[in-house]
């Protein structure tokens, strides 16, 4: 592309996509006559397959998410249900003569916020969103299963989420190894490391030694059926 962004000797004319969707496709999106914000009339020829960097003091944005992302996303939206679009922000019509040669895009804005526990590829990059739509529209389903919508495939829904780490892909659950972990004290020693040292942790033991458990045996040594109990409480 030229390194200056302005005026072409382009005129605006009716688009002829017939020219070129009968030719072989080559290897570049082909932008003709962009206009969005302070792009002034520029066509542009990008190499697909390749690593393409737009800099510049001004335009780079409107080439880039303005124009190429938002025309992208118009033409993926033609395909898509009105009732689903909802699930999808949208960018708007671009102002441009013609655009030829634009495969799907995913737009990775500039300034995300920081990343949460829920932050996934597919969310930053909104492909997510898509593939829940593709799965809900296109999936087949188990005999007797209703159908299910988009939102069922997220794991950031109470619908969508597994039931057991509620979408975090992750548990954090103790084990008897954190909460026991030297096994060769006894419960009086304090084995249970969970366990306050004051008050509550002394009460929590009378109440065993009361119950008849042996406190003054270690960890490992005690029978594996009064472990378990005891740990429930810890
Ligand atoms: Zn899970």
């Amino acid at each position: 592309m030229s390194d200056d962004i302005g005026p072409s000797r382009h005129k605006a004319r009716p688009v002829r996509q017939t020219d070129h969707a009968l030719a072989e496709p080559d290897n570049f999106v082909r932008v003709r006559g962009a206009r969005e914000h302070n792009l002034k009339n520029v066509d542009v020829d990008i190499p697909r397959n390749a690593l393409a960097v737009f800099t510049g003091v001004s335009g780079k944005s409107s080439l880039a998410f303005g124009t190429l992302y938002a025309e992208a996303q118009r033409r993926y939206f033609e395909s898509v249900a009105p009732y689903a679009r909802r699930l999808i922000d949208q960018v708007g019509v671009p102002e441009v003569d013609s655009i030829e040669g634009l495969p799907p895009a995913v737009a990775l804005q500039q300034q995300r916020g920081a990343p949460n526990a829920r932050s996934t590829v597919g969310s930053v990059t909104t492909l997510s969103s898509l593939v829940r739509m593709l799965y809900s529209r296109a999936g087949t389903y188990p005999a007797r299963q209703p159908m299910l919508y988009a939102e069922d495939f997220s794991p950031n829904t109470v619908e969508g989420a597994c039931p057991e780490c509620h979408g975090l892909g992750r548990i954090y659950d103790v084990t008897e190894r954190s909460m026991v972990p030297d096994d060769s004290l006894t419960i009086r020693e304090r084995a249970v490391a969970a366990w306050l040292p004051a008050w509550h942790g002394q009460n929590l033991r009378d109440i065993l030694v009361t119950l008849g458990y042996d406190v003054d045996t270690p960890w490992r040594d005690l029978p594996k059926k009064v472990l378990s109990p005891v740990l429930s409480h810890a």
